[in-house]
């Protein structure tokens, strides 16, 4: 056998994703990498999303990676800026911004040539690479609503993703659209200073009280500062913890039915206006959407310069929002908190696999992968926290590591010269789709809601599995499922 083959590889975003995927690759000897960053930073979801109130909803000893654990986080739960600079710091001690990082780089097209793929990014430059990345996450893409009269308000409006730090808010009357984890935040953080606040909730949601506000003690930070094996080791307390969220979510149970008792008293005892409570009563149950935490949303709506309205929004005008009872709400600005189109992944860009096939004709029923990573028709191409990732249930930056770890393994076997293409068969995806459909039954996601885990399609874009099940899948690679080519010399 001749020397190792050194793959050149793109990866396709530099958020948790990318960034976990490209520090895995440096660990296992590939090099030859290029992260291409459609945005001014790293970060990726982290970098676009400013909003006032951003929070982490996870604690941070679990929002992190395992390889870089941070001792000092300021608080239990992160605020938005500190994770930002937490990604940021791990990219820069990592190499990846001297080396690897290409930013404002925009891929707009990507296509195998039956021997390599070349991917293009916006300003007409191409690279070459044996194995594509695709890391581009999942709340990427913000959903603006098709109001009637959205574009004619002489006001600002701003999408939560897309904030602008230089529009005012203190002082305005400001109208807030979407009641998710978004919604909940921004309508928290904005009401104090606001001279009147209203809160379009279409839908309500469950909004189980959690003291967000909590530091780490300067004690802790020490102590983890001085003893990283501390620090380590907290880390997987805190991933033994994080099984009983997955078991929560994914089978009904009593221990289920306990957090969802928590999430009505979280409602009965903030709010005991009858009517108010009827209006912020969801009509599922808890934990059926992404479940939204806070400690200070109800307490904001209930202020004197808060409303919320549940009524239909019929139009905006060029002055506020015309509701369907008739009622005009005047406002100086429109905050779009609702949410992102989820299930577009690497779409818009222009993605060309095996023969011609594009990615829109590939999933055309919805997205689709094997073990989250791989799609047929695509050799030599991998998703991280791709369709069916377990972004409700299991630390998705463990996910992103336990899946890059996957990736370079077969990136390995290339190297060695094992094979020139591989490719998922499509019997072993629809396989796996049937055991994601099927271990879905049970799951909280099932009982009867509509949230953005739901395709277009109506299939729940999640894993229905834990944490040792999705580890044992992106063990080592199955053969069986793969077709593995050798190119003709
Ligand atoms: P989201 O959960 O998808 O919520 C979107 C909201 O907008 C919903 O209330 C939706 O109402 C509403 N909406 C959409 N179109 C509308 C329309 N035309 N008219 C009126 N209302 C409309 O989005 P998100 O709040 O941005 O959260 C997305 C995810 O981001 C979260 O679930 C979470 O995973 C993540 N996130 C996390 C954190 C964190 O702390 N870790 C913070 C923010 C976000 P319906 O329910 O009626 O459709």
């Amino acid at each position: 056998m001749g020397a190792p083959r050194q793959p050149r590889i793109v990866i396709i975003g530099a958020g948790v994703s990318g960034i976990a995927s490209a520090i895995t690759l440096q660990r296992n000897g590939f090099h030859d990498f290029v992260m291409l960053e459609k945005g001014s930073d790293v970060g990726g979801v982290w970098h676009w999303n400013h909003y006032p109130g951003l929070t982490c909803d996870v604690p941070s000893q679990l929002y992190q990676f395992g390889f870089d654990p941070k001792p000092d986080w300021s608080h239990v739960f992160a605020p938005g800026p500190e994770i930002q600079r937490y990604l940021a710091d791990v990219a820069r001690r990592h190499g990846l911004l001297r080396s690897h990082v290409r930013l404002n780089s925009e891929v707009v097209a990507t296509t195998f040539t039956g021997t390599e793929w070349q991917v293009e990014t916006a300003d007409g430059t191409r690279y070459e690479a044996d194995f594509v990345i695709a890391a581009t996450g999942v709340l990427h893409h913000p959903a603006v609503p098709d109001i009637p009269g959205l574009g004619d308000f002489t006001g600002d409006v701003l999408h939560t993703a897309r904030w602008d730090d230089a529009v005012p808010t203190a002082g305005r009357r400001i109208a807030v659209l979407g009641t998710g984890s978004t919604g909940v935040q921004v309508v928290s953080a904005l009401q104090p200073d606001a001279q009147h606040i209203t809160h379009f909730v279409r839908s309500p949601q469950w909004v189980i009280w959690a003291p967000m506000w909590l530091p780490q003690p300067a004690l802790v930070s020490g102590l983890l500062n001085r003893m990283p094996q501390v620090n380590r080791a907290l880390y997987q307390a805190g991933m033994a913890g994080a099984k009983l969220f997955t078991d929560v979510v994914t089978r009904p149970s009593w221990r289920r039915r306990a957090v969802q008792r928590y999430a009505r008293l979280s409602l009965r005892a903030q709010i005991s206006e009858p009517e108010l409570r009827e209006q912020l009563t969801p009509d599922y149950e808890p934990l059926c959407k992404r479940q939204v935490l806070s400690g200070s949303y109800y307490r904001a709506l209930r202020a004197r310069n808060a409303e919320l309205v549940t009524t239909a929004i019929d139009e905006v005008t060029a002055t506020g929002i015309r509701t369907a009872d008739g009622r005009h709400h005047e406002a100086d600005m429109i905050v779009l908190a609702t949410g992102f189109r989820a299930h577009d992944y690497m779409r818009p860009m222009n993605l060309t696999g095996r023969e011609g096939v594009s990615i829109d004709d590939a999933w055309a029923k919805g997205p689709r992968a094997y073990r989250m990573t791989a799609i047929p028709g695509f050799p030599n191409l991998f998703t991280v926290l791709g369709p069916h990732s377990p972004t409700g249930s299991i630390p998705l930056h463990h996910a992103a590591e336990v899946t890059a770890r996957y990736i370079t393994r077969w990136i390995r076997r290339w190297s060695a010269g094992e094979f020139d293409t591989v490719e998922v068969t499509e019997e072993a995806t629809g396989r796996f789709e049937s055991e994601v459909a099927e271990a879905m039954g049970p799951t909280v996601w099932n009982t009867g809601c509509n949230s953005w885990y739901f395709t277009e399609g109506g299939s729940i874009d999640l894993l229905p599995f834990d944490r040792a099940t999705m580890e044992s899948m992106l063990d080592e690679p199955d053969d069986r499922d793969f077709h593995l080519r050798v190119r003709a010399t």
